[in-house]
């Protein structure tokens, strides 16, 4: 068994020992329903925090607020959270007080959907009071309880219906799918953070256009932030999601896809990653990778094998990947080298950065007896190419002699 679950069957033991009720709930149960493996196992218990806190050895007060306690078993970490009710809803969001109860089912009631408020105790014993195990059957996300109630205490809950139908290629029963349509405009009072993080959930997913469609034909996206600050035309709606966005099989390259789904100009790339909030690194791989892209789709810049190996050595094999993928997606018709041309390329190239040369920028100035400046990186980035394209052998003093010829042809 899992040490994660068998971890988290402890702590419900032990809770159990000391007179209070504990299951499991929420992913968990519902991933194992799905035969899928769960992220991580949460535990529901009517023991309060101080409770949980006084029965545990190693134990992290993550959310005392929220009643959440972290208890370390096995040197696993798993989440005890106290049955709560969830009140005074503001601003559509999450409330930041709950009140702890002492009844499951209520606490079952507070959550999201019907898939996600099942329970099971320690012996495998499903408790499932809003028939979640038959919607799992037909594929179905419905809210528990109404739809419009739920989805006005929390907007985030109508992008997380998207986001679990597209993970698991279900369909939102059609009141929940009412539901968003009529409430979507709420979508305005969540954070970024949030949204983003959902998005960053929904296309770690195998497939991604389920959820894109259903993000642009309720048109929840336009109500989103950042989205519904970039004065993104309603008509963008009706637009064609292509079936092949689930074959890009990289993150970047799907926030990338993204972004041409919303009409971004070349300029407009940089500012609207910063208003998603990503990740530095993220950001500029997913710029990379959109202007890339637009270029592969615009009458090709490049005419022979060697301009395209250029190319690839300036982006290196993964961006060109990803890029031609997006590229694929939003051109009728590419004129552009295969994957497979281009990862063949790729291979026979005898180095793929410049730090792979046989000579360093100090061995050049030594050699050319010329001063530090510009011209270093230059020549190096020059003769990595010929390198890389088998023109020269990566060898020193061949490298060293051409460096000092392409040098002095930089000074003039
Ligand atoms: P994942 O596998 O992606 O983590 P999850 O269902 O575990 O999916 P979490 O965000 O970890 O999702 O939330 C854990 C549980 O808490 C959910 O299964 C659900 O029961 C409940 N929950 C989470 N967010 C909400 C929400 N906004 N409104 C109501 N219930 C929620
Ligand atoms: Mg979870």
């Amino acid at each position: 068994m899992d040490l994660r679950k068998m971890a988290a069957l402890k702590v419900m033991e032990i809770l159990e020992d000391q007179g209070y009720q504990a299951y499991l709930v929420g992913g968990c149960v519902r991933d194992e329903c799905l035969g899928r493996s769960p992220q991580d196992y949460d535990v529901t218990t009517n023991a309060v925090p101080e409770q949980v806190m006084a029965i545990f050895e190693k134990v992290i007060p993550t959310g005392l607020r929220h009643g959440t306690v972290t208890v370390i078993e096995h040197q696993v970490p798993i989440e005890v959270t106290t049955f709560r009710k969830e009140e005074s809803y503001k601003n559509h969001r999450q409330p930041e007080r709950v009140r702890f109860i002492g009844s499951l089912r209520e606490d079952l009631a507070r959550r999201d959907f019907t898939i996600n408020a099942m329970a099971k105790d320690r012996h495998g014993n499903l408790i499932d009071y809003f028939s979640g195990q038959e919607d799992l059957r037909n594929g179905i996300i419905r809210t528990v309880g109404l739809p419009a109630e739920r989805f006005q205490e929390d907007a985030l809950r109508m992008l997380r219906a998207v986001r679990f139908a597209n993970q698991f290629g279900f369909r939102l029963d059609a009141a929940t799918m009412q539901g968003i349509s009529s409430h979507k405009k709420l979508g305005v009072y969540l954070s970024v953070e949030r949204v983003t993080a959902e998005l960053e959930k929904m296309f770690k997913s195998e497939k991604v256009c389920l959820g894109l469609q259903l993000l642009f034909r309720t048109g929840l996206i336009f109500f989103l932030p950042p989205f519904c600050h970039w004065g993104l035309s309603e008509t963008l709606k009706n637009q064609e999601i292509n079936y092949k966005a689930d074959k890009i099989p990289n993150l970047n390259a799907r926030w990338a896809y993204l972004l041409e789904l919303c009409a971004a100009s070349e300029k407009d790339v940089s500012p609207r990653l910063d208003d998603l909030k990503l990740p530095k690194r993220a950001k500029q791989q997913i710029a990379r990778c959109f202007l890339l892209a637009r270029q592969l789709v615009a009458p090709p810049s490049c005419q022979s094998d060697e301009d395209w190996c250029r190319l690839l050595l300036r982006h290196g094999l993964e961006t060109v990947i990803e890029a031609r993928h997006l590229a694929g997606l939003i051109a009728e018709k590419l004129v552009v080298p295969s994957e497979c041309q281009f990862s063949m390329w790729w291979h026979k190239m005898p180095v793929h950065h410049s730090g792979q040369l046989n000579i360093n920028g100090h061995d050049l100035m030594q050699y050319c007896r010329r001063p530090k400046g510009a011209w270093i990186g230059k020549v190096l980035y020059n003769l990595f190419e010929q390198v890389a394209l088998g023109k020269i052998p990566n060898d020193k003093v061949i490298l060293l002699k051409e460096g000092c010829k392409l040098g002095a042809l930089d000074k003039k």
